[in-house]
């Protein structure tokens, strides 16, 4: 594969390096690109079916979606109930992955829990089920992937940033950088949430640092500091997401002063559906 290529920008008076990762690929691009590295190079005759679940917005599911439609593999995704509005957005995930062939399956709240924890159960040979956000052991090549491609580039920096959900990312990437120092932020839920569902993948390694912030910021839910700094960036002509990059760069800014290079991990996609919910902000 050919590494993804690089960008610079100058932001509050600080030059930053950035792998662009989000140029990979319309859909399946940025972290999910990676995540889903070992699936992309699964020849299409392995399975028939792919299955998954977790948040209507996700680029997960929107990655998994392209994925599914090029290797011709059917895509169920299991939710819980999307409200009207969801329904019907023109844009956005959700819309695109339904315009890729996905199957889009409800749960009501109180059996959504039980549901996910059967879907493995009488699978057959011809089935795989990806956990939510691409969230397994599954990622660890891809990202290993990405660590080499760091490594080739001819700078003296030391110290990449990529913004976490579940954490797979940056835990991955940090155990395949030991050299380097790889800052994350924790975007749903707190730092400690965060190195407990890490925890369960692997032990977390000391060169992974975790920027929390001091104020909270509820997961998806537009504020003007973040819109801020998403402008700020668009007019250095990179457009990042609206949903994990924002709190990764204000940290990075508040709390960190050495040269970083920033992994882009995608997701422009659904900004169009966040930017609707912007609006009323604005
Ligand atoms: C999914 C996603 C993340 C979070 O990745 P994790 O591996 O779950 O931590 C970060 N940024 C973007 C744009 C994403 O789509």
């Amino acid at each position: 594969m050919i590494p993804s290529p690089l960008s610079s920008v100058t932001l509050d008076g600080r030059d930053f390096l950035i792998k662009r990762d989000d140029l990979i690929d319309p859909y399946l691009a940025g972290n999910k690109y990676r995540k889903l590295y070992t699936l992309i190079k699964t020849p299409k005759e392995r399975y028939r079916k792919l299955v998954s679940y977790g948040g209507t917005q996700s680029n997960a599911m929107l990655a998994l979606a392209a994925l599914c439609k090029e290797k011709e593999w059917s895509f169920q995704y299991f939710t819980k109930p999307l409200s009207e509005r969801q329904k019907g957005e023109a844009s956005g995930n959700y819309a695109l992955a339904r315009s890729l062939g996905m199957e889009h399956y409800e749960i009501p709240h109180e059996y959504y829990k039980e549901r996910v924890a059967s879907l493995r159960f009488n699978l057959d040979e011809s089935t795989i089920v990806v956990d939510q956000g691409g969230a397994a052991h599954l990622a660890k090549e891809g990202l290993e992937q990405l660590a080499c491609e760091i490594k080739e580039i001819n700078s003296d920096i030391r110290s990449v940033a990529t913004p976490s959900g579940t954490g797979t990312t940056a835990l991955y990437l940090a155990l395949a950088l030991p050299e380097y120092r790889v800052y994350t932020t924790p975007s749903v839920g707190d730092a400690l949430y965060l190195k407990e569902q890490m925890r369960v993948l692997e032990m977390i390694p000391k060169n992974l640092i975790i920027l929390e912030p001091e104020k909270k910021y509820p997961f998806g839910k537009p504020n003007r500091e973040f819109y801020e700094i998403y402008q700020k960036l668009l007019a250095c002509e990179i457009e990042f997401d609206l949903l994990y990059a924002p709190l990764m760069w204000k940290m990075l800014l508040e709390q960190t002063s050495e040269p970083i290079l920033y992994i882009h991990s995608g997701g422009v996609s659904g900004n169009a559906s966040m930017l609707e919910r912007y609006k009323a902000l604005i």
